[in-house]
């Protein structure tokens, strides 16, 4: 019946507008419900309805004759039992003298202890005695039980009765499912465009220029969720621009910066446009230009699936195999920090070598934010590449976030600042001070941006694409094949095992 109503409503509303082709099409569908049904179904059915239809009282008052008269007739007999219980009072002369009912006795009388006694011994003769509690008693009486069974008969024949039209008006309605289902279906389309088209304006989001290019350019792009929640913190977002478009590739911008800088929010609010454009909505930047994404990876956060014997880095680098397997040039990838959960250097490599792929073989549109800073001296090297960080001030020894994304590398992780602010410890901020300090002096301990910058780099992409396979090892004349043909494995002793081994090693270093 609400479907129904509101897609006449909105039908009609919408009538005689100049509506775009998209929206003309889902209105005509919504009016093709059918009025008579919608008219059928709002005078049968009451304005509150319950949640199952055993409970009844569905049925609108003035609906169904035979309905209201039984409604009627339970009524009655309430106010009877009313008039009844008065005229007890009075023949007992006790003015709390009730007439109750439960599930175990039905209707029942009850009077205090000492006037049932005198019920009991002749007061009132008609009186039936049920049970006797601490201090009243109860009865039952000719009377009652009539009214009773003539109540319990309306309340069944009204339920009855309520159940047929149910079923008749279920019957009109799967009728026309088909009919029903499709007014669903363009209603639920016209309340997302509806909802996107208020997002829009209320939030002053943009039409994005999508076609079939390589681009990737946002300006003044901003995070929906989290602007939502700064704004009722009374607290602004600030708008970050984003170009990752190329011509042959997608370009890759490595972002460092301190933690809590913003680059998750950062990355996230990218990935974020570029769905909300591909779903056909406007999108929360000042200006965007995509080329289709044909798909948007994402390895963001940690977790692990340790029940199936996952742990954090291994998910991690599952996910990240995935993208590099996968991601084309059409592709967008945001990828949030790998190689963290390893030990540096492991990491590090990691995390390098898998930019080089991405820039080498992927050639995707990607977001990189990474602490590992050396990474940044690749951007030297790998043309479409580049740095961006996030703008810091520091002040009297705390940092502030401005959350401005800008062309350039990253100073320091800020990562004994943050833990300040978190409530660590004061000595063991203090401690973790002292100890960087020493780290941070000794060369052996952190790759410095030089080394980094003398070790060799894969030039291009052949240089990347799998070895050739290893030449074979076994000598021309191939007399190791000949021994290894006359070694039968089932039937050696361990003993003779290890002489053919060495026999082999032997035939190999000849
Ligand atoms: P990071 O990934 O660098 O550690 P996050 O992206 O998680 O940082 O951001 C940390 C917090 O900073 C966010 O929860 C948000 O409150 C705030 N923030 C991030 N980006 C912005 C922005 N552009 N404008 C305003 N506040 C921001």
């Amino acid at each position: 019946r609400g479907g129904l109503d509101a897609a006449l409503a909105i039908a009609e509303g919408l009538s005689g507008a100049e509506l775009p082709e998209g929206i003309a099409r889902l209105v005509r569908r919504l009016d093709a419900a059918d009025r008579d049904l919608a008219a059928e179904l709002g005078a049968a059915l009451a304005d509150d309805l319950p949640l199952n239809r055993r409970d009844g009282n569905f049925v609108r008052a003035g609906y169904h004759a035979e309905i209201d008269e039984a409604r009627l007739l339970g009524q009655d007999s309430r106010k009877v039992v009313a008039a009844l219980q008065a005229r007890y009072a009075e023949a007992t002369g006790c003015r709390t003298l009730r007439i109750k009912h439960n599930n175990v006795l039905g209707y029942y009388i009850e009077v205090p202890q000492a006037v049932g006694e005198s019920c009991l011994k002749g007061l009132m003769k008609e009186f039936v005695h049920r049970q006797t509690m601490v201090d009243a008693m109860r009865f039952t009486s000719v009377e009652l039980g009539e009214l009773e069974s003539k109540i319990a008969g309306a309340s069944d024949r009204v339920l009855a009765l309520e159940a047929q039209v149910f079923d008749a008006l279920s019957q009109r309605v799967m009728a026309q499912a088909d009919t029903v289902a499709d007014i669903a279906d363009a209603l639920s389309a016209l309340d997302v465009a509806a909802s996107h088209a208020e997002l829009a304006v209320e939030l002053d989001w943009t039409r994005p220029r999508l076609d079939d290019s390589l681009a990737f350019a946002i300006e003044g792009g901003r995070h929906p969720v989290v602007e939502a929640a700064l704004r009722k913190a009374g607290e602004a977002f600030i708008a970050n621009a984003c170009d990752l478009s190329g011509e042959e590739a997608g370009r890759i911008r490595l972002v460092t910066g301190p933690n809590m800088g913003g680059k998750s929010t950062f990355l996230r609010q990218n990935a974020l446009v570029a769905v909300l454009a591909q779903m056909g909505a406007f999108v929360p930047a000042r200006a965007a230009h995509l080329g289709v994404v044909d798909r948007l990876f994402s390895r963001v956060g940690a977790a692990d699936d340790l029940a199936r014997g996952h742990s954090t880095f291994m998910v991690e680098m599952v996910e990240t195999a995935a993208i590099l397997n996968q991601a084309t040039r059409r592709s967008l990838v945001v990828l949030d920090e790998i190689g963290r959960g390893t030990a540096t250097f492991d990491g590090l490599s990691i995390a390098w070598a898998c930019l080089e792929h991405l820039h080498e073989r992927n050639g995707c549109r990607a977001l990189f934010a990474t602490h590992f800073h050396e990474l940044t001296a690749l951007a030297k090297r790998l043309p479409r590449l580049d740095n961006a960080t996030l703008k810091v001030a520091e002040h009297r020894g705390d940092v502030v976030f401005l959350h401005e994304v800008v062309p350039g590398v990253a100073e320091r992780s800020y990562g004994l600042q943050v833990a300040r602010l978190a409530g660590l410890p004061a000595s063991v901020v203090a401690r973790a001070g002292t100890i960087l300090k020493g780290l941070e002096s000794s060369e052996r301990e952190r790759p410095s941006r030089a080394r980094i910058d003398d070790l060799p780099l894969f030039a291009s992409l052949t240089e990347i694409a799998p070895p050739p396979p290893e030449p074979a090892a076994c000598p021309p004349d191939d007399t190791l094949g000949e021994l290894l043909d006359t070694i039968d494995p089932d039937s050696l002793t361990p003993r003779e095992a290890l002489d053919a081994l060495y026999r082999l090693k032997a035939e190999r270093a000849r």
